[in-house]
């Protein structure tokens, strides 16, 4: 009989890269303070930062009681197995995931996503993806780290530690504390080049202290080095690893996990105002916004679908609330629809399927219902509209946008809710 209960151990599958390999996370403890260790995000010229993970797995499953019980710590020996496979730094698409999220939620312009990047040793290119987090690997780490408190993304080859670009505590703090312990050198920022659409940035954006150890070498996986750096991270979870906390909105607190993924896909464009604090339900936590329901159900948690908007969409097909005749509802022509999903019968065109892509596809707007139809708008105008399971898109064709329907803001007067009070909330 063991004279203590090990932590959890237990390996599960992030998703899928873009050529179909498995991205593996391995959890050690169920603590409160996630902390997640992404390696390799480089592929092959940076293969030692995966040799490096893999033996920080070894040590942890041998000695999973280095975790602290409030902490529950996360590897993930590589985020891209494809460039892993291939040799190369990029993606299966040619593109470079540390260049490729969305840093334009920071107060630091100079990060901001950019299609035309610095790479390694400052060589310049148009890897940066055709815009933030188009590469499965970076929605799938985007979702991943949705409640993390803290991140180490592992690179190499320069022998240094540096935190996020703009102004962000506990991820200095942490790039000190992994430095001093790594033995390697801290440095505010890279020293070398701007770097757009970087990881650390991102993830700091949204609260979760985040940095990136680069490591001497090349060639050796320095584990004994790293080992030390992630143990005194270990050591510090209430100084190094800040939990997730709620946000106000207007004058209306939405809950820390809620907010992240309302501000990381999209904000107030995409979803609206929240316009009443969040709900208890049989799963976990809704709040509505303007134009969504989100949904928060602990039980996904690691999983893509920790948050998810409500099936809003289905309700106002059942319902028929912005009309449309059987013809829009009647299955495609596939052979000339640009994107089709077989599983509708749908297709997607022009300036909504680019907003539809552009803005989180299926995990956040479902499947299309329908074909495009012109219909009357919540705000009174003739649109072109179309709709999906979690939404409804109208066209407006003053500006050449795309917007969506303000379902929430519909879906509370039907239940009741005050419309007095509702009206003044909706713009
Ligand atoms: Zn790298």
């Amino acid at each position: 009989m063991p004279a203590q209960a090990a932590a959890p151990v237990r390996e599960l599958t992030v998703g899928l890269s873009g050529q179909g390999r498995p991205i593996i996370a391995n959890q050690f403890g169920d603590g409160p303070h996630k902390l997640v260790v992404v390696s390799n995000t480089h592929g092959g010229p940076e293969q030692n930062t995966y040799w490096l993970a893999l033996q920080l797995i070894e040590h942890f499953r041998a000695n999973p009681k280095q975790v602290p019980p409030s902490i529950r710590l996360y590897i993930i020996p590589t985020l891209n197995p494809d460039g892993l496979a291939l040799n190369t730094r990029f993606d299966a698409s040619g593109v470079d995931l540390n260049r490729n999220m969305n840093t334009n939620l920071d107060a630091c312009p100079e990060n901001d996503w950019s299609i035309t990047v610095n790479g390694a040793r400052g060589i310049v290119s148009d890897t940066g993806g055709s815009f933030p987090e188009s590469q499965i690997e970076s929605q799938l780490i985007r979702d991943f780290l949705l409640d993390a408190s803290g991140a180490i993304f592992l690179h190499s080859n320069a022998g240094l530690v540096f935190p996020a670009l703009c102004d962000h505590a506990p991820s200095i703090q942490m790039a000190q504390v992994y430095a001093e312990a790594a033995g390697y050198l801290y440095n505010r920022f890279w020293p070398n080049y701007l770097i757009t659409g970087g990881m650390h940035d991102w993830a700091a954006s949204l609260g979760i202290a985040a940095i990136t150890p680069e490591l001497l070498t090349a060639g050796d996986s320095e584990f004994a080095q790293n080992l030390a750096g992630i143990q005194a991270v270990l050591a510090q979870p209430e100084a190094l690893l800040p939990l997730p906390e709620d946000q106000v909105v207007g004058d209306i607190v939405v809950p820390a996990l809620i907010w992240r993924y309302w501000r990381a896909h999209g904000g107030e464009a995409v979803f609206g105002l929240p316009l009443q604090p969040a709900q208890p339900t049989t799963t976990g936590l809704a709040q509505t916004f303007t134009r969504a329901r989100l949904e928060l159900q602990p039980d996904l948690a690691d999983t893509s679908f920790l948050i998810q908007p409500a099936m809003l969409g289905v309700a106002n097909v059942q319902a028929r609330s912005y009309g449309g005749d059987d013809t829009v509802f009647m299955p495609a022509d596939s052979s000339t629809a640009p994107l089709f999903f077989a599983s509708t019968g749908h297709s997607l065109r022009e300036a909504f399927l680019n907003y539809w892509q552009r803005h989180g596809g299926l995990k956040v707007f479902g499947y299309p219902l329908s074909e495009e139809f012109t219909a009357t708008t919540a705000d009174g105008q003739r649109r072109i509209v179309q709709y999906f399971e979690r939404a409804v898109f109208a066209y407006y064709l003053d500006d050449g946008s795309v917007r969506p329907e303000p379902l929430g803001w519909q879906s509370l007067l039907r239940e009741g809710v005050d419309a007095h009070w509702l009206a003044p909330q909706v713009r």
